[in-house]
């Protein structure tokens, strides 16, 4: 029996959750037997569950989550399901030239996958559109990792479109921005939102959802596997483990995948004076040029019109961030805001939270039959939207043996490799996150 060592804790408010109705998930209070188990109502794991209802619709399929559908990693992102290469741990987002392709060709199998849920589902613009990304740079060595990934782009032959400081001011309002780089194949997408109706629609078609369910415990039981929360259980012959770093939290990829922590503060909504005085148009985001730079949306919608900053990366391996920490951290936000908006002198931040990524050291995925009839979906590098999404569609194809080359291509990644011990990896990735967010400069 696998005792679950660690259950997810989430900094802070999950903001974009916040600005919806108030939402009350079913828990799990019985005993209850299935054909399919997911656990962790993320991208992946609600990716994995819509997958399994169109491969096996008559199945029984049920999907257990720690917290609720919104609340965790999932609703706390900036939104951006990005096609293009996105390492992190690189200086403009670059990696080799084959990989990327193999990278941009999954997820685009990804971003398709959950357009046609949003067609399907019909849901609004604001949870999902297909309207491009912009990364742009402040700075001239910014300008140099747009120039980079734009030279890479073209041996890609991908297509984008330079945008100048007017068309940037145009944009965002800000003269911040010295240039920019606009590619069409990200989807923008009210996280919380688009993951409540993915839940809520795979529920519509069958699915035994259960929330603020934590999973304690994962036992053989014969050839099946039994799920038990404090005070309950699932058995099933198959499970979909999608708990991103959690993986570890069940004794699976123990010491290789790397728990990281993002932040982000959503402003008070702006009131009809400072929208004059910012100027640009309603809706847009920004991608940092340097990857360890800030993120920044503009959003209308639910909630109103309001900002949204991202920054700052740390290694816990504790898998918890401290509300003092989260304190900390955040003040950057604010340095990072006034920098780019003095218009918007007197506009407040109205959340400040935190968020778990997982990242392995070579970039690869927690992917594959890691017991028999166990699936992992884990492990998206800091794109989990997007690898996410890839990742719990593929697992149950995977778990189905369902025909797909995409399949094989994924299982064909390596493993992810081991960390050095700690403290050591902890001193050395605090350091390196630290020294290249000092030298992202304007970009931060
Ligand atoms: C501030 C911020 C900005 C980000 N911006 C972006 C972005 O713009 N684009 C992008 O692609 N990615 C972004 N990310 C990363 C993205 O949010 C994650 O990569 C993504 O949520 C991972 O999806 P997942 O389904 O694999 O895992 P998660 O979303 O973490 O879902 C896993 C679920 O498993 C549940 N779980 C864990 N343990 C248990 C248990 N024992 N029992 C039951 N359930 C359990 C958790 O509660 C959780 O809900 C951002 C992250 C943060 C924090």
């Amino acid at each position: 029996m696998v005792e679950v060592r660690r259950l997810p804790k989430d900094p802070g408010p999950a903001a974009w959750n916040a600005l919806l109705p108030p939402r009350t998930g079913r828990r799990l209070d019985d005993k209850i037997t299935a054909d399919w188990l997911v656990i962790g109502a993320g991208w992946a794991g609600l990716a994995a569950a819509r997958r399994l209802l169109q491969l096996r619709a008559g199945d029984r399929i049920a999907l257990i989550e720690a917290s609720g559908v919104g609340e965790g990693p999932a609703g706390r992102n900036s939104g951006f399901m990005i096609d293009l290469p996105h390492d992190l741990a690189s200086d403009s987002y670059n990696g080799a030239a084959e990989s990327d392709r193999r990278d941009i060709k999954m997820n685009r199998a990804a971003i398709a996958f959950a357009g046609d849920a949003a067609e399907e589902l019909r849901l609004s613009d604001e949870a999902f559109a297909k309207v491009g990304k912009v990364n742009a740079a402040a700075s001239e060595a910014g300008g140099r990792h747009l120039d980079d990934y734009a030279r890479h782009l073209d041996g890609l032959g991908e297509a984008f479109d330079v945008l100048d400081s007017k068309a940037m001011q145009t944009l965002t309002g800000t003269t911040y921005y010295r240039q920019g780089l606009f590619t069409p194949g990200a989807a923008m997408v009210q996280p919380a939102m688009f993951v409540r109706a993915l839940a809520d629609g795979a529920v519509a078609a069958g699915l035994d959802l259960y929330e603020q369910s934590p999973v304690v415990a994962l036992e053989r039981v014969g050839r099946e596997w039994r799920a038990s929360t404090r005070s309950a259980s699932i058995t099933a012959p198959a499970v979909i483990l999608a708990v991103n770093g959690h993986a570890e939290s069940f004794g699976f990829f123990e010491r290789r995948l790397m728990h990281v922590f993002t932040y982000a503060s959503m402003s008070h909504a702006l009131c009809e004076e400072d929208v004059k005085r910012l100027g640009g148009v309603p809706q847009w985001g920004i991608l940092p040029a340097d990857p360890m730079g800030t993120t920044v949306r503009r959003i209308k919608g639910t909630g109103g019109d309001r900002i949204v900053i991202r920054n700052r990366f740390t290694y816990d391996p504790s898998l918890v961030v401290s509300d003092e920490k989260l304190n900390r951290i955040v003040r950057t936000h604010d340095q990072s805001f006034r920098a780019r908006f003095p218009m918007l002198r007197g506009v407040e931040m109205q959340y400040r939270w935190g968020g778990r990524l997982c990242l392995s050291r070579n970039g690869v995925p927690a992917f594959g039959e890691v017991d028999e009839n166990i699936f992992a979906a884990c492990c998206q590098n800091g794109l989990g939207t997007t690898k996410g999404t890839l990742a719990g569609m593929l697992a149950a194809e995977l778990a189905t043996r369902t025909n797909n080359p995409l399949v094989a291509e994924m299982q064909a990644s390596d493993e992810p490799v081991r960390l050095p011990p700690e403290p050591l990896t902890w001193f050395g990735a605090n350091a390196v996150m630290r020294w290249k967010e000092n030298r992202a400069g304007l970009e931060l």
